[in-house]
């Protein structure tokens, strides 16, 4: 990073336009952990793209994606493209569901042009930590969002989670950012919004659409100037903080896959009967959140509750 740090999470002096893919090929990097959706959004990409009449190459790779593990997936689009792979400092856009990996990949976007989409979600590499209690010092990026938005020529740092959450789905967040994607790749908005409704669960189209709309409105409003909520600054609670734990399990999504009871660092969950998880020795929570960041299926949420105790619901 060497340019001049300045104060701003989101936009640049002049929006950028990127090229037109009919005369290069463009360049789109999604990145994330695994579970987030980084594929299903480079997916997204490659189909809208193919629609729009233009070749299309995509790679990913997603080793240990069920275990929290870094995904990323290459996707290049334009007349003619050689490779499926985006060289270094040669992507357009950068796309990412996850703070630090975000900002692990910085350095392959386009030091003049290049467009930086990242959600603030910050998701702590399993057993980076030894202490995993809230408010435990956690080895994590620390860099600022200004700091880094302030060292690519344009980019947002759009709280996507929390505004997935507030739409009542956080499993929708790679949407929000597929909107603000939508405003940098000039692809007509009719033709994003028949894609996403085609490439998610038929009961969920109208979140999911919702989502999208959010996350290209904030871009806009963002670029404009114009006022939109800013992403805040992940700070967990101080050791110190009087909380209480409470887990919000899901039956219907936990598919037994048995990861979170396997990887508990305290040994405080248990499939039950009926092979779904359950809380077995509430005492014993820290509240870490490895289980909910490690479930594939998202059938576990931790929440830190002022006061005492901790309890499972
Ligand atoms: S809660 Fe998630 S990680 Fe745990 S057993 Fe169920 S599906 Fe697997
Ligand atoms: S149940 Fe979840 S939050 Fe509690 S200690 Fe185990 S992994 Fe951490």
């Amino acid at each position: 990073m060497n340019r001049p740090s300045a104060p701003a999470l989101a936009g640049a002096a002049t929006p950028i336009v990127l090229a037109d893919p009919a005369r290069a090929p463009l360049n789109v990097l999604v990145v994330g952990v695994g579970g987030q959706g980084v594929i299903m959004v480079s997916k997204l990409i490659a189909v809208l793209a193919q629609k729009q009449g233009y070749e299309v190459k995509q790679s990913e790779v997603h080793g240990m994606a069920k275990r929290g593990g870094a995904v990323f997936s290459h996707v290049r689009f334009g007349q003619r493209v050689w490779s499926p792979t985006i060289p270094k400092g040669e992507v357009d856009v950068l796309v990412a569901l996850e703070w630090a990996e975000g900002l692990r990949w910085l350095g392959y976007l386009k030091p003049d042009t290049g467009i930086f989409i990242c959600d603030t979600k910050r998701i702590v590499p399993p057993f980076s930590c030894r202490d995993r209690r809230p408010g435990a010092a956690m080895r994590y990026v620390r860099e600022t969002q200004a700091e880094v938005i302030a060292h690519v020529a344009e980019g947002f740092a759009i709280d996507a989670t929390r505004m997935a959450e507030q739409l009542g789905n956080d499993r929708v967040a790679n949407v929000v950012l597929l909107g603000a994607l939508s405003v940098a790749l000039q692809f007509p908005l009719a033709e994003w919004e028949r894609v996403v409704a085609d490439f998610v669960p038929k009961k969920t189209v109208a979140v999911n659409l919702e989502a999208f709309r959010q996350g290209r409105q904030w871009i806009e409003r963002a670029r404009e100037g114009l006022p939109h909520t800013e992403a805040v600054e992940a700070r967990a609670p101080t050791a110190e903080a009087d909380y209480r734990v409470r887990l919000e399990i899901t039956p219907a999504w936990c598919k037994s896959c048995d990861i979170c009871v396997k990887l508990c660092p305290e040994h405080c969950l248990r499939l039950n009967g009926e092979r779904i998880v359950e809380l077995a020795v509430p005492d014993k929570c820290t509240g870490c959140r490895l289980c909910e960041w490690l479930c594939p299926d998202f059938a576990i949420r931790v929440h830190l509750d002022r006061g005492s105790g901790v309890s499972a619901r």
